[in-house]
């Protein structure tokens, strides 16, 4: 059952289209539907990247905690993402595919694994749908055709652009008025447009003749500007109008904007009702950016043995919709939290020995409330307490700082009981997803090059040379563990 009320809280968001914190409910009764905005999958996703990625975990596991069953959409762009997020300079993808002489396709494929084996290595949930543009061009033709018919979108000079004359309130999400819009879109001169903010979403005719990914469309060969496609597979997956759409901070003035304008233009219904920003890692008090160069990767923190869950924990540190900035002596002082986490959990399973290898089902509700025992019902509202103070903390614009503060709190509360505890750190681990209950005594770390490994065993299936994913897996016994492949990916074990 849907709780949008749950022990007593309402799950609170900050909406930047209100830019207010609004209670959240959903379209549909006990059903969210949302859609985040994936990787550009021209490079490494830096840290500051796979923060935004954290923040939209927390969400989604957040909304299943509160009783939704949450419909997750993620696109992966492998195509018409331009040097700047405005229509300028050439598309990332062409230009990455130069850059390491291989195909576009093969980079994408590259990167998006990659990815994602980051993603698996902090705990992040894969969305149900991780769709990609270059898979979806005939959707973003459609969504043209119907701009183009109802008006919105012409045809100049080869190119086809939304003229944002035509839709209503443009720019209502940044709330900017037109000429700074224009001055943070950094826009380059185009004689073909009719108003400087106008903006592609099929380019024929661009100075990149040479374009790799091109394809027939009714306006000629080409291929499309950056936006469509989330407008195209946002409304393919989830309707024309859905709950939550996120992203980072970077993507109000331009990209998110310019979807507002294609979806609401083309349909005439309120596209996404609630829109969720993350704020940007900042590194020497800068965004980090892949532009600049010199970013951090997952690779780099793990080539240090960091466990990819301490950045995870360093992540909590901040609201996501604050600028968190990155020190390795920030990221030292979580590393040193969660050896304390570990260790004190660790010493509670001990004491509270096997008796919490109960169902799924079973977790976090193991305290059995006796009415007729005083005392199981002292130990049920303490726990319930405890139960109260995390939901409130998550349901205040899933404020992490705070509950990783009861989290604090509830480790070192001596007066419950340990079986009570692991119940609720198993629980409140529903969300957290720091992989509690797979913590045990004697842990190991799992080295870089074990993990490096690992990836190319995967890249190798995946490829299908089996005799390679057969050689790495040799390599990988030989550095003392075996691999447990499962439904949910390859799991690494010491060997015993
Ligand atoms: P991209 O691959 O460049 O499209 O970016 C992927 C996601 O990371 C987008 O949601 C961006 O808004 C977000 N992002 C980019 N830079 C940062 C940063 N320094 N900190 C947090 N999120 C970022
Ligand atoms: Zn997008």
């Amino acid at each position: 059952m849907a709780k949008a009320e749950f022990m007593g809280e309402k799950l609170k968001l900050y909406n930047t289209l209100t830019r207010t914190t609004d209670v959240f409910e959903p379209l549909s009764k006990g059903e969210v539907k949302i859609y985040c905005c994936g990787p550009t999958v021209y490079n490494y996703q830096h840290i500051g990247n796979l923060r935004t990625y954290i923040f939209e975990d927390i969400l989604v596991r957040t909304l299943r905690f509160a009783g939704y069953s949450v419909r997750h959409v993620m696109n992966i762009t492998d195509v018409g993402h331009l040097v700047s997020d405005a229509d300028e300079g050439e598309d990332k993808m062409a230009l990455a595919a130069k850059r390491e002489r291989k195909s576009s396709a093969e980079i994408a494929a590259y990167y998006t694994e990659i990815f994602f084996n980051h993603c698996a290595l902090l705990n992040i949930q894969r969305p149900e749908i991780v769709c990609k543009a270059a898979d979806h061009i005939q959707e973003m033709i459609e969504l043209i055709k119907r701009l183009e018919a109802k008006g919105i979108a012409y045809e100049s000079g080869g190119n086809v652009y939304l003229d944002i004359t035509k839709v209503d309130d443009y720019g209502k999400l940044a709330r900017l008025p037109l000429d700074q819009l224009q001055a943070g879109a950094r826009i380059e001169v185009d004689s073909k447009k009719r108003n400087t903010l106008d903006f592609a979403l099929w380019f024929t005719k661009s100075k990149f003749e040479n374009q790799e990914l091109q394809w027939d469309s009714p306006w000629g060969r080409g291929y499309p500007g950056w936006h469509i496609e989330c407008s195209a597979m946002s409304m393919k997956y989830l309707g024309e109008s859905f709950d939550i759409h996120c992203g980072g901070i970077d993507h109000i003035p331009v990209h998110h904007t310019n979807e507002i304008a294609q979806s609401e233009g083309a349909t005439g219904k309120p596209f996404s009702r609630f829109w969720l920003h993350g704020g940007f890692l900042l590194d020497n008090n800068d965004k980090m950016s892949k532009s600049k160069g010199g970013f951090l990767t997952l690779d780099k923190l793990l080539e240090r043995k960091i466990d990819p869950i301490a950045y995870r924990l360093f992540c909590f540190t901040s609201k996501y919709s604050q600028e968190l900035s990155f020190s390795w002596e920030s990221l030292e002082a979580s590393i040193n939290t969660l050896k304390k986490i570990k260790s004190t959990i660790l010493s509670i399973k001990a004491v509270s020995g096997s008796s919490l290898q109960g169902s799924d089902s079973d977790r976090g509700n193991l305290v059995h409330s006796d009415p007729n025992n005083p005392q199981s019902q002292v130990r049920q509202a303490q726990s319930n307490q405890y139960s109260q103070l995390f939901n409130a903390a998550l349901f205040d614009d899933l404020n992490m700082p705070r509950a990783i503060a009861v989290l604090h709190q509830l480790l070192s509360d001596s007066s419950l009981a340990s079986a009570d505890k692991l119940c609720l750190l198993y629980k409140f681990d529903q969300v957290l997803g720091l992989g509690i209950e797979t913590w045990e005594e004697g842990t190991v770390e799992i080295p870089a090059a074990v993990l490096t490994l690992l990836e190319g065993r995967q890249a190798a299936r995946k490829a299908k040379d089996f005799k390679l994913a057969d050689e790495l897996r040799d390599k990988i016994l030989a550095q003392g563990f075996v691999i447990e492949d499962s439904a949910t990916g390859p799991k690494l074990k010491r060997q015993s």
